[in-house]
C-alpha cells in the first residue's frame, strides 16, 4: 500500500516531523509515502486570508527535510511531491516554477473558488447563501482547465466541493460523465483521498460511482490520507483498497521523476 498525500507543518494547519509521519507509515506496513505539501501560494502572488500553504522562503527547506528523510529509510519507499492549488491566470507561473524543482509528482488541487476558501471550514457558512448547482458548476468548470493545463500529474481530492455534505438537486452523473471524458482526454490520473470520511460529509473522495466509470475507462488511480498529522498516515486504507477492488481497479499508480508506473494490489 502506499500513500501519495501527506503534508507537514511547514503548511502552518498540520502536526508532526516528516519522521513521524514515516514512522506511521511502518507501523502501517506501508511500502511507499509521498510528501505533497501546499505549494507557497505566496510563489503565485495570491495570498488568501487564512495562511492554508508554507511560505515561499521554506520551499527549499521542504525539498531539503523529504530528501534527507529519504536518504535515511530503508523499508519505505519515499517520493518527494507537492500539492499545487490550481488558481486560473497562474499557469505560466506554476510551469516556469515547476521547471525549477524535481519533484516526483504534482497533485493539482482546488481549494477556491474566486477568493473563497470553501474547504476551510471556516468559511464554510458561506454554502447556505449560495445557489449548490452554481457551485458544482463553477467547481467542475475550474476542474476541467486544472486537467486542461496538464501542469498536474494527479487530480486531489476530485469531489472535495461535498466536503461540508451540501450536494445539487439533480445528482451529480452528469458531472462525474463529463470529468471522466476529460481524465481521460488529458491523461489525468487522480487519487482516491479517504480524508474526506473525517469531513462532515462522511464519505471518501471520491464517490464511488466516479471509480466505476474512470475504472471502465481505463483512467490511472493513486491513493493517499491527505494526513495533515502522522496518526492520519495510511487512514482507512483497508477499506479503500476494497472500495478500489470492488470498482474494478487491480493497480495504483506510483510516480519517480514524474514518470508513472503501477504496483498490484
Ligand atoms: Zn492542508
Ligand atoms: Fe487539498
Ligand atoms: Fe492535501
Ligand atoms: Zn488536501
Amino acid at each position: 500500500m502506499i500513500d501519495y498525500h501527506l503534508h507537514t507543518p511547514r503548511c502552518c494547519h498540520a502536526q508532526g516531523s516528516p519522521r513521524e509521519y514515516l514512522a506511521e507509515a511502518e507501523l502501517k506496513g506501508l511500502t511507499e509515502i509521498g510528501f505533497s505539501d501546499h505549494f507557497p501560494l505566496g510563489m503565485l502572488g495570491y495570498t488568501p486570508s487564512n495562511q492554508v500553504t508554507m511560505n515561499p522562503e521554506e520551499l527549499d527547506l521542504y525539498i531539503r527535510d523529504i530528501k534527507s528523510l529519504k536518504n535515511n529509510s530503508n523499508d519505505v519507499k519515499i517520493k518527494l511531491g507537492i500539492e499545487i492549488d490550481y488558481i486560473p491566470g497562474t499557469e505560466d507561473k506554476v510551469r516556469s516554477l515547476l521547471g525549477q524543482y524535481n519533484f516526483d509528482y504534482v497533485i493539482g488541487s482546488i481549494h477556491f473558488l474566486g477568493d473563497w476558501d470553501f474547504t476551510h471550514p471556516g468559511h464554510a457558512d458561506a454554502y447556505q447563501k449560495l445557489n449548490i448547482d452554481k457551485i458544482y458548476r463553477e467547481y467542475f468548470d475550474l476542474l476541467g482547465k486544472l486537467c486542461h493545463s496538464k501542469l498536474f500529474d494527479i487530480v486531489g481530492h476530485v469531489d472535495v466541493v461535498k466536503k461540508f455534505g451540501y450536494r445539487p438537486e439533480n445528482g451529480l452523473e452528469h458531472y462525474w460523465q463529463e470529468i471522466v471524458q476529460i481524465f481521460k482526454e488529458t491523461g489525468m490520473c487522480f487519487e482516491l483521498n479517504t480524508a474526506g470520511r473525517e469531513a462532515p460529509v462522511g464519505d471518501f473522495y471520491p464517490d464511488r460511482r466516479l471509480l466505476e466509470l474512470s475504472c471502465a475507462a481505463g483512467i490511472p488511480v493513486t491513493l493517499g490520507s491527505d494526513a495533515h498529522s502522522p496518526e492520519q498516515v495510511g487512514r482507512y486504507f483497508p477499506e479503500a483498497i476494497e472500495l478500489l477492488k470492488s470498482a474494478g481497479y487491480r493497480e495504483l499508480t506510483v510516480f519517480e521523476n514524474r514518470v508513472k508506473s503501477a504496483v498490484a494490489i
